[in-house]
C-alpha cells in the first residue's frame, strides 16, 4: 500500500484508520488463545466485542493524536529547512544552499564517471551601490528581486538559483552545452535591462555575468574561480554584458555580448 506523504491532507485519516485497524487486530491476535478456551459463542461473541471496542475507543484516538503529532512535526522541519536554505529578500537558495546542492550533483557525477556537461554562471548588478546610494536601500531591495525574478524567468525547474552575496547571483545549469548556457546567461541580462521583472519596474539597471561551462567531472572551486575571473572580465569590459569560457580549455565559447 503506498502511504500518503506526511504533509498532505489525507495523511491524519489514512493513518488514523490504518493504526486503529491495526491495534484491532493485534488485540483481537492476542485475545485468541483466551476465546478458544471460552465455553459459549455469547461469551466469545463478548471477548470479541470487547476487543474491537478497546481497538477502536482506545487505539483510534491514540492513532489520531500521532498522526496529528507527526503531521505538525514534519511541516515544521519542512518549514526550518526551506527558511534554514531559502535567501530571506529574494527567495531563491541562499549560498550555502547553493553550494551545497551544486557540489552534491559535482560530486556525483564525478564518482559515477558520467558524461555529464553544464554551467555555472555568475550574475552581478551593475553599480549597485549607485543604485543604492541614489534610490534608497529599499528600491535597492526591489532591484534585487526583480533580478531574482528576471534568473527565475528564464530558468527550468531543473537549473538551480542562489544569491551568493550582496548583488551577486549564482546559476547552475546542469545538462546544458555551452552555446545554450550562453542564450540562457543573454537571455538573463536582457531581462533584466527591460527591466520589468515580478510587477517591479525599474529602469537603467544592469547585470554582467561571468559564466564557466563543463564538459565531465570538475570541482565546484575550479569552476567558481573561471566564473568569478569571466565576471570580472565583463566588469572590465565594461558591464552589461556576458563572458564565458569552457572550464578545461579556457576557451571562448561565444563572443562576448
Ligand atoms: P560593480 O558594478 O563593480 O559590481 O559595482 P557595485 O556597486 O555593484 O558593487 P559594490 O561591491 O561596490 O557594491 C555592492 C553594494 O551592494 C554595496 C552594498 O551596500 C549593497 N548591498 C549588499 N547587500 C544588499 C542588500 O541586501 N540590499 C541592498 N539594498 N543593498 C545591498
Ligand atoms: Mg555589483
Ligand atoms: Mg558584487
Amino acid at each position: 500500500m503506498i502511504l500518503p506523504s506526511p504533509t498532505s491532507r489525507h495523511y491524519v485519516p489514512i493513518t488514523t484508520i490504518g493504526m486503529t485497524l491495526a491495534t484491532t487486530c493485534i488485540a483481537l491476535l492476542a485475545d485468541l488463545y483466551d476465546l478458544t478456551r471460552l465455553d459459549t459463542a455469547a461469551e466469545r461473541c463478548w471477548s470479541i466485542f470487547i476487543n474491537v471496542m478497546a481497538g477502536v475507543f482506545i487505539g483510534g484516538p491514540c492513532s489520531y493524536l500521532f498522526a496529528r503529532r507527526s503531521q505538525r512535526l514534519t511541516r515544521e522541519r519542512l518549514e526550518l529547512e526551506r527558511i534554514a536554505t531559502t535567501d530571506g529578500l529574494t527567495a531563491v537558495l541562499n549560498r550555502g544552499a547553493f553550494t551545497m546542492l551544486v557540489e552534491a550533483y559535482l560530486n556525483e557525477a564525478g564518482k559515477n564517471k558520467l558524461p555529464v556537461e553544464g554551467a555555472l554562471l555568475l550574475v552581478d548588478a551593475d553599480h549597485f551601490k549607485t543604485i543604492n546610494d541614489s534610490h534608497g536601500h529599499q528600491a535597492g531591495d526591489r532591484v534585487l528581486k526583480m533580478i531574482a525574478a528576471s534568473i527565475n524567468g528564464n530558468l527550468r525547474t531543473s537549473d538551480l538559483v542562489g544569491r551568493l552575496g550582496g548583488e551577486e547571483f549564482g546559476v547552475f545549469l546542469p545538462a546544458t552545452e555551452a552555446p545554450d548556457a550562453f542564450r540562457i546567461a543573454e537571455r538573463i541580462r536582457c531581462s533584466v535591462r527591460a527591466g520589468d521583472a515580478a510587477g517591479i519596474r525599474m529602469d537603467n539597471v544592469t547585470v554582467s555575468v561571468g559564466g564557466a561551462t563543463f564538459r565531465g567531472a570538475v570541482s565546484y572551486e575550479r569552476l567558481f574561480a573561471l566564473a568569478d575571473m569571466l565576471l570580472y572580465e565583463a566588469k572590465a569590459a565594461g558591464r552589461n554584458c556576458v563572458r564565458m569560457r569552457e572550464h578545461d580549455r579556457n576557451r571562448m565559447t561565444q563572443p562576448a555580448g
